[in-house]
């Protein structure tokens, strides 16, 4: 038996690294998922993988409407909600207050917090009543750059910081019927990509730094690690056997925080 038979789950940005990785181990313990991505072309790939598990639909995360027809897609077809990840998100490929033009702090700020923080809020707006009605739970990706500096530029840093704040105050609002929780992975070679607006849309974090390699050289515990490595910890907070008295935190899975012992 699955841990999360029968359960219904909706992703964005599923198309790829860990959202894809997400899919893959929700469907293997047995719930039906829903993704919301913007690349139709890695939709397509993702129901040619797992068939019948999973419904798609390619729209945009800053957009309330399109988080509102996933939602609604999801309970269409899979009768309710139980699980919301929101998981898309674009990274500033590290770019500083020094090395930025004012002008790609401002707009860079508007796509990438948009993306990253607006995305989430809406994903969040957008599901609620699904999940109150189901008693379910919000879990959110955040970072290493949740909590620490470095792992970003201050763009990136910020948003997934806002992150923190924004499952606190929804953890609030929304118990006693809604559990929020998010997860902080760390570095992965994925195709998470950058802003338009600050010329970082057209290549992807796998190509610009050699981050596996990177994330085994400093890291306390020395792995080379995949996507699915971050996996378990989504999984724990999607199955309410596991984590009925667990709301409002962020479970930290990045090990950035624990220095390398040399
Ligand atoms: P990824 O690019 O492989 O996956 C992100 C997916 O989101 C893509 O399929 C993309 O098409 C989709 N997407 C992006 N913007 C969207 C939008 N506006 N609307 C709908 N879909 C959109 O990257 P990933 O590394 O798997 O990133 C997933 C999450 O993990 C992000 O929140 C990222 O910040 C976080 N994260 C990544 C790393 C890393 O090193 N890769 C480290 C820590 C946290």
């Amino acid at each position: 038996m699955g841990r999360l038979d029968g359960r219904s789950v909706l992703v964005t940005g599923g198309g790829s690294g860990l959202g894809h990785a997400l899919v893959g181990r929700f469907v293997e313990h047995g719930a039906r998922v829903t993704v919301l991505d913007r690349s139709e072309p890695k939709l397509t790939a993702l129901r040619e993988a797992f068939g019948t598990g999973v419904r798609t639909l390619t729209g945009d995360v800053t957009s309330f409407a399109d988080n509102k027809e996933a939602a609604d897609l999801a309970v269409r077809e899979f009768g309710a909600l139980d699980t919301f990840v929101g998981n898309a998100g674009v990274w500033d490929f590290g770019r500083s207050l020094l090395d930025a033009s004012p002008e790609e702090l401002g707009t860079g700020f508007d796509e990438l917090f948009s993306i990253n923080v607006k995305g989430y809020l809406l994903g969040a707006k957008a599901v609620a009543p699904h999940l109150i009605s189901s008693r379910g739970s919000m879990i959110f990706t955040l970072s290493n750059a949740a909590f620490f500096p470095g792992g970003g530029g201050p763009l990136y840093v910020s948003s997934k910081h806002a992150g923190v704040g924004l499952v606190r105050q929804l953890a609030y609002e929304l118990a006693p019927e809604v559990r929020v929780n998010a997860v902080a992975p760390g570095g992965m070679a994925t195709d998470l990509r950058g802003p338009g607006a600050m010329g970082l849309a057209d290549r992807s974090v796998a190509d610009a730094i050699p981050i596996r390699q990177m994330v085994r050289d400093n890291g306390a515990l020395r792995i080379e690690v995949e996507p699915d490595d971050y996996v378990g910890a989504y999984l724990y907070l999607a199955c309410r056997d596991d984590s009925a008295t667990v709301t409002g935190t962020v479970v930290d899975v990045s090990s950035w925080g624990t220095p390398k012992r040399t």
